[in-house]
């Protein structure tokens, strides 16, 4: 029988290690290794829906969905150990075709999404924010809203875990107040700042929302994009920044 796998080039493999970060999204392994000064590749390109099914995986895949017609193009493989392609391939089962297709379409989406980050800024001012959140001093200030008021409950779908959106609205509590504040404040020295600031998370919202409407999905990237855009300074208070634009309605709007 003929063999329908291709060989990928050095650039390919270079863009599939990359699209996982370095590691097996399977097991974690390091697909590289370092012997004698030089570098040497440890991954292989599983295909997803097999390069060369046997009758009976055709039978097992025929109703399947596919990310590509095309089983050597790029959206039909992935970076994995050796370890964890073979077994994905002996026995192949529908859960775990079902969960690489899944795992595929996620990382497809986050490089979609990654190689947009330089078309979307956000004004430099937002830092000052973010530092404000991480000092001790913002305490004596917070005032807490109602929980009556909050808006996430009629904003949130089923897509939205049970344990963000509680995270979500004890972050809308105790701080919407405080930077609704500050943001009024920035306003008052750089008029139309906040309007700017709230379209950039808006129209970056809404980019995720072209790619995939999962709200978790959303949510993630959301704070992802503001954190690499600041440098990495603070997760946590990019969530809370995030959790500030769900609530004033830039987000899930
Ligand atoms: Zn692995």
């Amino acid at each position: 029988m003929a063999d329908n796998r291709r060989e990928f080039s050095d650039n390919e493999k270079m863009l599939l290690h990359n699209e996982v970060g370095g590691r097996c999204p399977l097991c974690g392994e390091v697909l590289t290794y370092k012997k004698n000064k030089k570098i040497h590749k440890s991954f292989e390109v599983a295909h997803i829906y097999p390069a060369n099914p046997r009758p009976d995986e055709v039978m097992l895949l025929q109703d399947e969905e596919r990310l590509s017609d095309d089983v050597n193009d790029f959206k039909n493989v992935i970076a994995v150990c050796r370890i964890c392609h073979k077994k994905f391939d002996t026995p192949r089962t529908i859960e775990e075709y079902r969960s690489w297709m899944r795992l595929k379409r996620r990382l497809l989406q986050n490089t979609a999404l990654k190689s947009t980050y330089i078309l979307f800024n956000v004004e430099e001012e937002i830092k000052v924010v973010l530092e404000k959140l991480n000092n001790e001093t913002v305490e004596g200030e917070l005032v807490q809203l109602s929980y009556d008021s909050l808006k996430i409950d009629e904003k949130t779908n089923d897509s939205f875990p049970f344990a963000i959106k509680r995270t979500v609205k004890n972050d809308v509590v105790d701080y919407f107040d405080y930077m609704h504040r500050l943001f009024i404040d920035m306003d008052q020295i750089n008029p139309y700042k906040f309007e700017t600031l709230a379209s950039q998370i808006k129209c970056f919202y809404l980019k995720c929302m072209q790619i995939n409407q999962n709200q978790e999905m959303v949510y993630t990237s959301l704070v992802d994009w503001l954190n690499e855009k600041t440098n990495s300074y603070s997760r946590r208070a990019c969530e809370i920044v995030v959790a500030y634009f769900i609530q004033d309605c830039e987000v899930f709007s």
